[in-house]
């Protein structure tokens, strides 16, 4: 039978790579979205017709029913799990701290932080050998924003993927013992469509030339490196914070 992977907020942008990429490498993906369901079907389709099992469902990752349900329909499809990305994260518009409301703070985090550690407690609830289950891989989509801090820009952001690089050193440690290997990828600018999100679509051209390899990356190298952290060719790695930023 397939290895299982939940790959969150694989509508679009890394997470949508990142399902594609893993259901050409053998997994059964779940896909998570938030709202944009007809992406997330036209992923989940792309796979099926590619001949790869994949289901597209919603769940908001901040909601701790919506995760229950999200993990709870993964058992009732497939029975068991392998492997979880956590790649659900947002950024708000481009502010200094100053202008920050708190219910921007809680959202940023709540999603970045708080729904990252809800998915990982459900994977390692079924995976972990201390629970009887066969052991695993998780991976968190981190940032090189943990490391820049996004002065001007999104410091609330940054510091959500700083806690995920923590929370990524801890858990490692936590349940390596029990089969489960955790990292995280910090990618740099990538091209997708969260730069919109922040007020700047452009924002990854204009950067471009401060990136030691003069580009921004795409989608897939930043996939690229999280399927191969999920899988045997990795089995040595746990609590590696693996950068794919160009240099940056
Ligand atoms: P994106 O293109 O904006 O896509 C975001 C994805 O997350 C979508 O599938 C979206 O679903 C989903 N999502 C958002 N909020 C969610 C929630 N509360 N629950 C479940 N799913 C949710 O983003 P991206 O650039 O691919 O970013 C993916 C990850 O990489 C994020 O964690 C981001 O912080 C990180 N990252 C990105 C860059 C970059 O330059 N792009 C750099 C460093 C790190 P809907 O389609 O339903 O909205």
């Amino acid at each position: 039978m397939a290895r299982v992977l939940v790959v969150t907020g694989g509508s679009r942008g890394i997470g949508a790579a990142t399902a594609r990429l893993a259901a050409r490498r053998g997994y059964a993906v779940a896909l998570s979205y938030r709202a944009n369901r007809e992406a997330a079907e036209g992923v989940a389709a792309g796979i099926r017709a590619g001949g790869g099992e994949a289901l597209a469902l919603r769940a908001d990752v901040s909601s701790e029913a919506q995760v229950l349900e999200l993990f709870a329909a993964v058992d009732r499809a497939w029975g068991r799990l392998d492997a979880l990305v956590n790649n659900a994260g947002v950024l708000g518009a481009q502010m200094r701290l100053e202008a920050m409301s708190a219910e921007r703070l809680q959202r940023v985090f709540a999603t970045n932080v708080i729904g990252a550690m809800l998915c990982a407690r459900e994977a390692v609830r079924r995976m972990s050998t201390r629970y009887g289950g066969q052991g695993g891989a998780i991976v968190n989509v981190s940032s090189a924003a943990a490391r820049l801090g996004s002065a001007g820009e999104y410091v609330d952001y940054a510091a959500s993927k700083g806690a995920l690089d923590t929370f990524t050193l801890g858990l490692a440690k936590e349940v390596a013992a029990e089969g489960i290997r955790v990292n995280a990828v910090r990618p740099g600018l990538i091209h997708t469509d969260i730069h919109a999100s922040g007020g700047e679509p452009g924002r990854v051209e204009r950067l471009a030339a401060t990136v030691p390899m003069g580009r921004g990356g795409s989608a897939e190298e930043v996939a690229a490196a999280i399927v191969w952290l999920l899988g045997e060719e990795a089995a040595y790695v746990t609590g590696a914070l693996l950068d794919v930023s160009g240099g940056r």
